[in-house]
């Protein structure tokens, strides 16, 4: 007996480097009209670069020490960057906040390391409140992801991070925009304007910036549209999407058991041949 066509295509997609789970998920990529992206690790190589650290109160090695003490076991991409920043801290009490950033212990010291939203959770009127505030404003006019560092409720420091793009990823939105008919949209929890520098690169026009998982979610639920990401903070969107697409390689636990496929090849230019063969194996099929 020959296989049916849309397990055919499952087969030879997993040839192409991507792991759809199931012919019926292959049935759907067929039915999909439009692309959504988030940013971090999925536009991006998920290794970005440390541009900026300012200091408050402590020293930069302590600053570092606490930082990457407070990263060591994140699964997140700017997490496991921090992380490196001191190769021997460790902690105790690791609690990851999805879309936020990491709770930990280091030295006894309770630390946060995330989104400069956690800078509301430092008390109430401490020192380098402003100051950090200040510095936080002035990396994300250049473009950086910001990352606000807090120890036992004080502002200690604040890191700006940048992003490469990836190689393919320009050339696969072209493809996406002309075979869907429709505009890709990026939906990230970072910054606009981290967002829109990558955005530019890559040719997308819509941008949704500082969404929490649950946000993105609610973008997607009854549509058709292919959602394509790679961390903890994606899992509700991957579930939501009509089909969820984890990045390989990179992507968290819960983003590739949350996802209905798997970019093992790291390739995007692979989502347009995907949503191909689908689409050809749907008319066999019918
Ligand atoms: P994206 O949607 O672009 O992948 P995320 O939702 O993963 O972004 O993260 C949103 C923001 O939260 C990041 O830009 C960063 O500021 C912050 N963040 C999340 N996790 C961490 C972490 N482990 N360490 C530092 N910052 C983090
Ligand atoms: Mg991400």
């Amino acid at each position: 007996a020959t296989m049916p066509p849309l397990l055919a295509a499952v087969a030879l997609a997993g040839r192409q480097g991507v792991l759809v789970k199931s012919a019926l998920m292959m049935e759907r990529l067929a039915e999909i009209d439009r692309a959504a992206f988030d940013k971090t690790g999925t536009l991006t190589t998920g290794r970005p670069e440390v541009e900026r650290i300012v200091a408050f109160e402590v020293d930069e090695t302590r600053l570092r020490r606490l930082t990457a003490g407070a990263e060591s076991r994140s699964e997140h991409p700017i997490g496991r960057v921090l992380a490196d920043l001191d190769d021997f801290a460790d902690a105790t009490e690791f609690q990851a906040m999805p879309g936020r950033g990491v709770r930990a212990v280091v030295d006894g010291v309770e630390v946060l390391v995330g989104h400069p939203i956690l800078l509301d959770s430092a008390a109430a009127g401490a020192d380098d409140d402003a100051k950090a505030r200040e510095t936080v404003g002035e990396f994300e006019t250049e473009g950086l992801t910001v990352a606000v560092v807090i120890a036992d409720k004080r502002p200690i420091g604040v890191i700006g991070l940048s992003d490469t793009v990836r190689p393919d990823a320009a050339h696969a939105i072209t493809a996406l925009t002309v075979q869907l008919g429709t505009d890709p949209r990026i939906l990230t929890g970072d910054h606009s304007a981290a967002a829109c520098r990558v955005a530019e690169a890559v040719g997308i026009r819509d941008v949704e910036a500082a969404l929490l998982p649950g946000d993105k979610a609610d973008r997607l639920a009854g549509t058709r549209t292919l959602y394509i990401g790679d961390g903890i903070n994606d899992a509700p969107a991957l579930a939501a999407s009509h089909v969820g697409a984890a990045m390989g390689g990179t992507a968290s636990d819960l983003a590739l058991q949350s996802a209905d496929m798997v970019l093992v090849g790291r390739r995007l230019t692979a989502l347009p041949a995907a949503i191909d063969l689908a689409r050809k194996a749907r008319r066999v099929a019918r």
